[in-house]
């Protein structure tokens, strides 16, 4: 890990909220940042698709709409997300990527957990619509441990098998031309006003995420308050 875990110790639990479009990187920058600060990461597309797996009551009901590119309903993201951050492993903090990724889980959110919201580190990932659909595209997925590569700009050393398992590589079936467009036509309609929703209390962190993945994390460590 690099540098160490600059919160442990520090009395207050490090809360940190990504809010960015599908492609935007929240999930490759969140798994980054989540091992720099020694927290977990909660990301909720993992779960579900964990969930999906499995053949939970959970991923039954999610899987259509996640192949739709919909949103599964906010009670059932709000309860899988309590249930989560109520673990050990959370009492010092955590990233979460995913979520929320609407007002009312926003306000879901809040009233799990304790602390304020002006406290956490909100952070607004833009980057450009051409760019999303250029990584959308070439993404491929590790159906094992759910790890992300991209065909032209991040490759796995062997083509089509995943760097840590030797599993084969898929196109996840959300990241197919058809279900984009849905996904992200979600995005701006219920998950975008996140970012005013959170002006409103707290200081919103814009990153310009239209850049190589290093200069991305180098700003997100300056904005949780560690630099190196
Ligand atoms: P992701 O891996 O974050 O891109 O999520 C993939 C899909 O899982 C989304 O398109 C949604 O269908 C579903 N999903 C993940 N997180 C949430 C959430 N917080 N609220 C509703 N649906 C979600």
């Amino acid at each position: 890990m690099d540098g160490g875990s600059p919160r442990v110790g520090d009395a207050r639990p490090v809360r940190v909220i990504f809010v960015g479009s599908p492609g935007a990187g929240k999930g490759t920058q969140a798994a980054r940042l989540a091992e720099f600060l020694g927290v977990p990461r909660i990301s909720t597309g993992d779960m579900l698709r964990e969930a999906i797996a499995r053949g939970t009551p959970l991923g039954k009901e999610a899987e259509p709409l996640m192949g739709r590119g919909d949103l599964v309903p906010d009670d059932l993201l709000i309860a899988l997300v309590r249930e989560r951050t109520a673990r050990e492993d959370c009492a010092r903090g955590f990233v979460l990527d995913g979520f929320p990724r609407t007002v009312r889980q926003a306000e879901g959110l809040a009233e799990m957990s304790e602390g304020e919201v002006s406290d956490w580190t909100v952070f607004s990932v833009q980057v450009p619509r051409e760019e999303l659909l250029r990584r959308l595209s070439g993404r491929r997925w590790c159906p094992r441990c759910q790890a992300t590569y991209h065909v032209t700009s991040d490759p796995p050393k062997r083509e089509g098998i995943c760097d840590v398992d030797g599993a084969t590589l898929v196109q996840r079936e959300d990241d197919r031309e058809e279900v984009v467009a849905r996904r992200l036509h979600e995005y701006e309609e219920r998950t975008a006003p996140l970012i005013g929703y959170y002006r409103e209390l707290a200081d919103v962190v814009e990153i310009d995420g239209n850049r190589p993945m290093e200069a991305v994390f180098a700003d997100l460590k300056k904005h949780v308050g560690v630099a190196t």
